[in-house]
């Protein structure tokens, strides 16, 4: 009695040759660019401020001028957009804010 030749099951194919040929293996997206954006607020120091009576902690001390503002950025570090842009100034003490 001859046996036949086994089947070779899916399992022991040559796995580089289960692959689709290189050409089609180069992306789902070809040509595809994506960004990674993110969100954040950014304080600026532009000095010293006017020294005036904090109506918080009532100490009179020297404000510090700030900037803040909201900016969106590529990978983090390219600033691409900035609103809600905000000068103020703080108290030195508490931290009290009071627009200007
Ligand atoms: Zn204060």
């Amino acid at each position: 009695m001859t046996r036949a030749p086994a089947e070779r099951s899916p399992l022991h194919q040559d796995p580089v040759a289960a692959l689709p040929p290189v050409a089609e293996r180069t992306g789902t997206y070809p040509g595809a660019v994506f960004f990674i954006i993110g969100i954040n607020t950014k304080l600026r120091h532009l000095g010293d401020g006017a020294t005036r009576e904090c109506p918080r902690c009532h100490n009179t001390t020297q404000w510090l001028r700030m900037r803040s503002f909201r900016q969106l950025t590529l990978f983090f570090v390219i600033p691409v957009l900035r609103w809600r842009r905000r000068q103020y100034e703080t108290c030195g003490i508490c931290g009290a804010v009071i627009d200007v």
